[in-house]
């Protein structure tokens, strides 16, 4: 049993001030062959479960072609887009035929001319293996699925954790239905309910209500006989795209109308809690304010999660919103990563002990706060890469921020600068640059959920800062020009239509 591993993973943010181009892919790495294998099959992401199948099946064979993951950021470039496919495509006939295809995709790509990229892509791949190729996709959390992507698909899994800790899980979910449906055991057809819901960010918690508790339905309706899987996806709420928004797919046993049921009951539920999925949180100064106050004396970091900057939605990282809003009041002893190309290097030419005066960060655009000027030293150089084998954000193993310095500022700042954008996902982040995250008195985190994998075992308390960005928490400052209408909580009245689920 051959099956062909192909893909590319990007969550578009169409608020975001930079493209994912073709220059930015390559910077990311497109991989082929053995090196996808050599990057991901000892890692916890959804290829290291399309290769445990392999393991665990001594009759199929994981064939890695080419594939490519890129931190979120604005839309991707036609000529990307069409590279990247491009090459997939040849790939996938160069060295085919196949038993079936498994695409590690994340299901919120959007690129120019093409803003449902990922079922423009499982529409070429269909055209490419033909009809009868079975193929499976695992999705992240935050995937738009369109019915276009559903229409092509065989079978449909999508992580449901968020932080996501089950991408394993669910690659591996996905090529077991994929291998049962080649050796003619099953026969899965799919149902896609797609929610006019846009979810709050700031209730994207898998193990707080409202999720957990739709979850757990979602794992129930998946105990009934003939239902193969059933995924509650949240959506992502930073695209302004038709299929932006909830969704549940189901996946039954050759019965249509049981996936279409167990879609429409989870959804159903959904729908009715949609309240919940709206939430708030302090802003800048608030949120510092009441970090301050929680820092003394406390037993552990308290974590300010940035959600204006959270480089996992598609932020810069650079902002310093944060930053100034704590000198400002006085609140000492801040940790934070800072996206600073220039700076990094420079701070890294003068060498561990220099004196460095400098402005960091708030230089990508306007919206992420003014550059922050810093007196201080650099405490650490490094070339930024290590590996986390600790529980991260999506598995996340192998970091490589580029050229890194640690810098502690006279008014007693601790700054990690890097030279590529990265959420805050790993306390190495710090650690390897001088900064003991379990140390200090406060970690800025760029993110809303991810972080937490790694810094809630730290922290003594979590509080969510609603600071300005490319990734607010209040979806209302955003501009929609090709959202479906209505759609809840921008239009308040907006209504479900269970029969839309099919
Ligand atoms: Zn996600």
């Amino acid at each position: 049993m051959r099956l062909a591993l192909v893909g590319f993973g990007h969550e578009a943010n169409t608020f975001a001030p930079s493209a994912a181009t073709l220059a930015a892919w390559r910077l990311a790495g497109i991989l082929e062959g053995e090196e996808i294998r050599d990057r991901h099959e000892r890692s916890e992401s959804i290829l290291a479960g399309y290769f445990g199948y392999a393991a665990e099946d001594p009759a199929a064979e994981v064939v890695p072609l080419a594939y490519s993951w890129i931190t979120p950021t604005g839309a991707s470039t036609a000529e990307a887009f069409e590279h990247l496919t491009g090459l997939m495509l040849a790939r996938l006939r160069d060295q085919g035929p196949w038993d079936g295809v498994l695409l590690p995709q994340h299901g919120a790509a959007v690129a120019d001319g093409h803003p449902d990229a990922d079922g423009e892509f499982l529409r070429r791949v269909r055209a490419a293996v033909g009809p009868d190729v079975p193929i499976g996709v695992t999705l992240d959390l935050h995937a738009n699925i369109s019915r276009q992507l559903v229409e092509h698909a065989d079978v449909v899994t999508v992580y449901q954790t968020n932080p996501h800790v089950d991408a394993r899980e669910q690659g591996l979910a996905c090529a077991r239905l994929l291998a049962r449906t080649i050796r003619g055991e099953i026969r899965p057809v799919l149902a896609l309910a797609q929610l006019p819901l846009a979810a709050g960010i700031l209730r994207m918690g898998t193990g707080q209500e409202p999720m957990r508790g739709l979850l757990a339905l979602a794992r129930e309706q998946e105990r009934r006989p003939g239902v193969l899987s059933v995924s509650l996806v949240e959506g992502f709420p930073y695209a302004d795209v038709a299929e932006m928004g909830m969704s549940v797919v189901a996946v039954a046993d050759a019965d249509p109308a049981l996936a279409a049921d167990a879609a429409r009951t989870v959804a159903a539920a959904t729908w009715e809690r949609r309240a919940e999925f709206v939430g708030t949180a302090p802003g800048t100064e608030e949120a510092m304010r009441q970090a301050g106050a929680a820092a003394d004396g406390a037993d552990g970091p308290v974590l300010v999660l940035d959600m204006g900057d959270n480089v996992g939605g598609g932020s810069p990282g650079d902002s310093t919103h944060v930053l100034h809003a704590a000198r400002r009041l006085g609140v000492k002893g801040v940790a934070q990563c800072v996206y600073d190309p220039a700076v990094a290097l420079s701070c890294a030419a003068a060498g561990v002990g220099a004196r460095v005066d400098l402005t960091v960060g708030g230089k990508v655009d306007d919206r992420h706060g003014e550059p922050f000027p810093i007196r201080g030293e650099v405490i650490a150089v490094t070339d930024g890469r290590f590996e986390d084998t600790t529980a991260t954000h999506a598995g996340a193993r192998v970091f490589d921020l580029g050229t890194s310095a640690g810098v502690r500022t006279d008014d007693g700042f601790l700054l990690a600068l890097h030279s590529r954008p990265e959420g805050t996902w790993s306390r190495l982040q710090f650690s390897t640059l001088g900064i003991d995250p379990a140390a200090v008195p406060i970690i800025v985190a760029k993110g809303v959920h991810a972080p937490r994998a790694a810094f809630e075992p730290i922290a003594s308390r979590l509080i969510w800062a609603d600071t300005p960005g490319s990734t607010s928490a209040d979806p209302s400052v955003f501009e929609f020009g090709h959202r479906r209408r209505p759609m809840y909580p921008f239009e308040p009245a907006a209504r479900f239509d269970p029969e839309s689920v099919r």
